[in-house]
């Protein structure tokens, strides 16, 4: 299989725009969970390159689980989203959830995003395979590392050798945490493939006073990188408010990681 060991020994290492992910180097990816507005991105978007982030993120397109709550600004978030990361000098990652939103998200983003509830969405990921724009692959809910695995295989087996994978939580019966963060899939498939993987405490968590700690975690299991969502007003946030961490708090995660890092 293409991202198995086997088949390639060393650790693929991904460069988007002069950031390198993988095989040691740490991919720092933050932003709000959605796309607000411009004012508002350019905002967090300062604070998460002055803390050190290497990475911007935001939602244009919203995988809600329900209809009724904001859905996202659609092209117009992938507008303001690019600019923040021109701004600030950021290569910039964004979820698609449509095969036909492919092209358009292209034109925007430096990394595509696949959401944890579209990880299985055999048609998209080979769609996303065409492509040569590296891909951010989120484990499903329900999913094991053998799947997703699978899934990423189908994005390699178009062509796109260029797939990073996220450890975001999954459900189990323990309901002190939004999901649960399955730490052992880092080592399980580092062994397994070369691909990068990282860890993303927030949505594994849904908790703040969490976050820190699980980050660290995933960095002391090897993880590649770690997906934080920053927020400068979570209580007027228009999608994961409760689990955002405020600018300064992600500041203070950082120096905790780049301690961390310097130590191992
Ligand atoms: C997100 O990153 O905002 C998101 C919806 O994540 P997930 O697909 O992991 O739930
Ligand atoms: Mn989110």
């Amino acid at each position: 299989k293409l991202a198995s060991r086997e088949f390639h020994r060393e650790d693929t290492v991904i460069t988007v725009k002069g950031v390198k992910i993988g095989g040691g180097h740490l991919a720092m990816i933050a932003g709000p969970c959605a796309i607000e507005g411009e004012s508002l991105l350019m905002e967090i978007a300062g604070k998460v390159k002055e803390a050190g982030a290497n990475i911007l993120r935001g939602g244009a397109f919203k995988p809600r689980t329900s209809p009724y709550s904001f859905q996202g600004l659609g092209e117009e978030g992938l507008r303001i989203l690019r600019a923040a990361g021109d701004t600030y000098g950021m290569p910039v990652i964004t979820e698609v959830m449509d095969p036909r939103q492919v092209d358009l998200v292209e034109r925007y983003t430096d990394i595509f995003q696949v959401g944890a509830r579209n990880m299985q969405n055999f048609d998209l990921l080979k769609e996303l395979g065409k492509t040569r724009t590296p891909v951010l692959l989120k484990r499903g809910m329900s999913a094991t590392v053998k799947d997703l695995l699978m899934s990423a295989e189908y994005v390699l087996s178009q062509g796109n050798r260029e797939v990073i994978l996220c450890e975001r939580g999954i459900r189990t019966f323990e309901d002190s945490t939004r999901n649960t963060m399955d730490l052992s899939s880092i080592p399980v498939a580092k062994g397994w493939s070369h691909l990068p993987i990282i860890a993303d405490p927030s949505h594994a968590t849904g908790k703040p006073d969490l976050i820190p700690a699980m980050a660290r975690a995933a960095v002391a299991a090897g993880g590649d990188g770690v997906h934080v969502e920053v927020h400068s007003c979570p209580e007027k946030a228009l999608s994961d408010g409760p689990q955002a961490l405020l600018p300064e708090q992600y500041a203070r995660l950082m120096e905790d990681l780049r301690q961390l890092a310097e130590l191992m």
